[in-house]
């Protein structure tokens, strides 16, 4: 079935010379601003991080370490890649001074089989130094750093403790690009009191920043958070989209998107143990993809079909 939207794969085989890519994530050892007590002890409520991380990272390890259990365990599951991409992931990826940064990043490019860097961070952990300097790895090897924007709406991210606003998140994202480095956005979707309107509504926001891709994350509801707290006493306040209401939802979403972003993920996936409720019981997130391609096709739709924004100058 022909993709109606922009997809991420291509561009980064493109990007890399590579046909066959394994994204390695690896912990570093970093904390975030909102964890330390710089912003908070609490952190963003939603948050868990070991949820996410994989067996093989460990801030105890060294970063070639963890590249090469990473590529072991990933060939092992899914056969070998002709390169890899180091995914700084845990915590903020950029919130350490630039040499302890520039000493990280530059022991994952020397490693023999990575091809590239994607920096995972909080959007108030760069500044002009950290983003020069990227710029010059850029130059080098394929580098995008993915900000975590959760929200284009302030009062949602007041209530889920970020500590940060949507303006922050933006002009991150316009610095970044106005340096020519490519730019990723995460997004959740099902957060406290969002409606499918709210969502949609955001598409337009979203459309105008100058981002290269989009990750989007139906929110999972952690043990142990504030949020799973929250869902225990108020649940009236989370939507309960079954998949297919979900996909309905990214749907018009993409449509409201330029095709310059490519999309790089329709929703997350933890091991269940970490989960206090299970959205979809039954459906894998690498499922959303073929349901998005017949939601698509059934609205004879198109990414942009409903894009009357441009994205900002990237330079
Ligand atoms: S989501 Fe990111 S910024 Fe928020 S508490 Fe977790 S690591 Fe920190």
């Amino acid at each position: 079935m022909e993709r109606r939207y922009t997809a991420h794969a291509p561009r980064l085989r493109a990007a890399t010379g590579c046909r066959h890519i394994r994204k390695i994530s690896v912990d570093a050892g970093f904390t975030c601003p909102n964890r330390d007590g710089t912003l908070s002890h609490e952190g963003c409520t939603f948050c868990r991080n070991d949820a996410f991380t994989p067996a093989y990272c460990s801030a105890r390890k060294s970063i070639t370490r963890q590249i090469d259990e990473g590529m072991a365990f990933h060939a092992g599951r899914r056969g070998e890649a002709d390169g890899c991409i180091v995914y700084f992931q845990s915590y903020s990826n950029t919130y350490a001074p630039l040499d302890r940064l520039a000493s990280l990043y530059q022991e994952a490019l020397r490693h023999p089989g990575v091809v590239g860097l994607v920096i995972g961070t909080r959007p108030d952990t760069v500044d002009s130094e950290k983003l020069d300097y990227i710029v010059g790895l850029a130059r080098q090897r394929y580098v995008a750093v993915e900000y975590g924007i959760e929200s284009t709406d302030d009062d949602t991210l007041r209530l889920i403790n970020r500590r940060h606003n949507f303006l922050t998140a933006q002009r991150a994202v316009e610095q970044t690009a106005a340096r020519g480095i490519d730019v990723g956005a995460h997004l959740i979707l099902g957060l406290p009191d969002q409606s499918a309107a709210t969502l949609i509504a955001q598409a337009p926001i979203i459309a105008r920043l100058p981002l290269t891709s989009v990750k989007f994350h139906r929110l999972q509801i952690f043990r142990s958070t504030p949020m799973a707290e929250l869902w225990q006493r108020e649940p009236r306040r989370f939507a309960a989209w079954s998949a297919e209401e979900y996909i309905d939802i990214l749907a018009e979403i993409i449509r409201r998107l330029p095709p310059s972003m490519a999309i790089e993920r329709l929703s997350g996936e933890v091991p269940p143990r970490y989960l206090l409720t299970r959205p979809w019981q039954g459906v894998r997130s690498s499922e959303l993809w073929g349901m998005l391609d017949r939601r698509m096709e059934q609205l004879d739709a198109r990414q942009g079909d409903l894009c009357f924004d441009k994205p900002s100058e990237r330079r």
